[in-house]
Parts: structure tokens; sequence; C-alpha cells
């Protein structure tokens, strides 16, 4: 996935944890995936105005469901750095590229966690034959100072712990951990729960949470909670219970500890000041070994050219706006 804004702006990617259990509704905007004809529109939720992250999760992307035939994923080749990039389909399929000379295609249920570090260059598409409905988030991970220049790489898990209610694709929960490498305390769920059900599971009160559906229509700690925005729950929470109605529900939850560091986000790119910012941006453009090449990309467009810097200095900002 690319944040393809035209004129992004400045994000200081830096939170404001509540202190306290609370049940914040983050609405989201629609944003097109590109000037690309004939590919996907995605549902963002994170960056909002009034939050940046939960735990270290920077950034949230829903698409779908729709047909794949009508709304193909096409995201040319595109640089990131100091972040990782979680894929997580609920139907359909993702071709992912990377300069590492990785090459995976993945669908439901497996986990595609690309670690950006110093730099990586990745594509994503659907082809001819993928399956009907494309339906999936993307979201990424801030990296902590002591991580994100480190050497680019994929994984992918298509076996993730779950005991048929509860998958744990990242993190730790109820005692059982995820194979998946990550670099601050977080967690990332799907709950499957049958219709008219009530499930109620324990949570790291020192960590923020989120919950975000992706189908049906469930009641979060008495917030209806249908697909589309992302309901923040704080810190604080021993437990949290779920609700299903006349729907069967797939949920996703994240979480974390509060991120401590001020970053700044701009583009498809994470750093710590301007100079960072621009240094990353000079290298892709001017195709410096840093980022790599994609080869055999397959799907609409070429290489994504970086936007212009914005004219004011991009400056690291406290917490709060
Ligand atoms: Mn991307």
């Amino acid at each position: 996935m690319s944040n393809l804004d035209h004129n992004p702006t400045e994000t200081t990617c830096a939170a404001t944890p509540s202190t306290t259990p609370t049940t914040e509704l983050i609405p989201g905007h629609e944003v097109a995936l590109g000037g690309i004809r004939d590919t996907t529109t995605v549902h963002r939720t994170l960056p909002s105005r009034t939050r940046r992250m939960i735990g270290a999760f920077c950034f949230i992307d829903h698409y779908g469901p729709h047909p794949a035939h009508t709304h193909p994923m096409n995201v040319p080749p595109h640089p990131h750095t100091g972040l990782q990039t979680v894929s997580w389909l609920i139907s359909g399929h993702v071709q992912h590229r990377d300069s590492t000379g990785r090459h995976q295609t993945f669908t439901n249920g497996e986990l595609g966690l690309m670690t950006a570090g110093h730099g990586i260059t990745h594509s994503e598409n659907t082809t001819p034959d993928t399956p009907p409905t494309l339906h999936g988030f993307q979201l990424w991970i801030a990296l902590p100072d002591h991580a994100r220049n480190t050497t680019p790489h994929f994984e992918h898990h298509p076996h993730l712990p779950t005991d048929g209610t509860t998958t744990v694709i990242l993190g730790t929960h109820n005692g059982t951990t995820s194979p998946a490498t990550t670099h601050t305390p977080l967690l990332f769920l799907q709950i499957q729960l049958p219709p008219n059900t009530t499930h109620t599971i324990p949570l790291n009160p020192h960590h923020e949470h989120g919950a975000l559906t992706a189908t049906g229509n469930p009641t979060i700690d008495n917030t209806p909670l249908p697909p589309g925005p992302l309901l923040y729950l704080g810190t604080n929470r021993t437990t949290l219970t779920i609700t299903t109605h006349d729907q069967p529900t797939t949920l996703l939850i994240l979480g974390g500890e509060p991120f401590q560091e001020e970053i700044v986000m701009w583009w498809n790119l994470i750093a710590r000041d301007h100079d960072e910012i621009v240094t990353a941006r000079q290298a892709w453009e001017n195709h410096d070994p840093r980022f790599g090449t994609v080869t055999g990309y397959t799907g609409k467009g070429t290489r994504l050219d970086a936007p212009p810097m914005p004219t004011t200095r991009l400056k690291p900002r406290g917490r709060t706006r």
C-alpha cells in the first residue's frame, strides 16, 4: 500500500494515549489508491485528525469487500523506511514483490509482514486469477529507534496460532504468541464469532487498544461498530466484551504499549526529522541502491515518483497537536 495523496501533509506520528478506558469512534475517510484507473479505493482511519497512533500502529487502510475484477489492487513499486507493513486479507489474494527479491502471494488467514527498516521497495497487485472478492486491511507499524534502520525483509506466515475463535496475528494474547517479528510490545488479533453471542477477551491494561469490524455488526463495550470506523478504546482495560447480533462477525483488535518516540511520517517514509526525510526522498528519486529494485511487477502503472517536499521544514512535534 502507498500513500498517494498528491500533496501529502506532514504527519507527526506521536500518540496522545488516553489514560482511561474510552470509546472514541474515528470515522475515517475514502482515499483513491493513486490516479490509476480501475483500481481500488481504501477507507483510511489512521492517521486521523484526532488520533495519530494506537501503540506503534500509525496507518490503517481497509479495502472492500468489492469485486476484484472491477476494483483490482494496483500499487506500483514505491519505497518505505522506518516501518513495517501488515497485510491481512479477509478474502481474495494479493501478490507482493520487493527489492529483497521476495515474490509472495498471500490470501485470507495468512500474514504478509514487510519490515522496511533502512529502505525497501515493493509492489502489490491482484492478478487475473484472483478470487472474485477482494477484502482486506493494511496497517503500518512505526519501528522504534533501535530497529528503524534494520535490514529490510519480508515474512509470510500462512499458519498463525488460533483456537478457532481468536487468531493471534501479532504479539501475545492469553498465553499464545504469534511467530511474526515485532519490535515494540503490540497486539493484532482476529476474532470470529457466530451470531447472537457474547464473548469476553482479556486485555493488557498497560496497552492502548482499538477495534475494527471486517464483517458483521457487533457491539463493542456497548458501542455499535459496523465496518468502516475505528473504535479507539484507550488504556486501563483488563477485559473487552464483544456482542454479536444477527450476523456472523469478524473483528480485528489492535493495540500496544503507547509509543513514546516522536516520529515524522511523510508520504511512505517514516523518519525522525526533516533532513532524514529529504535524504530518503532524494535517494528514491536518484534510484539509489538504498531502495533496490522490484522486478516483474505485472499490475498497472509504473514506479511511483515521490511528491515534492512541502515548502516548510518538517518538524517533529510533541505528543499533542
Ligand atoms: Mn507500500
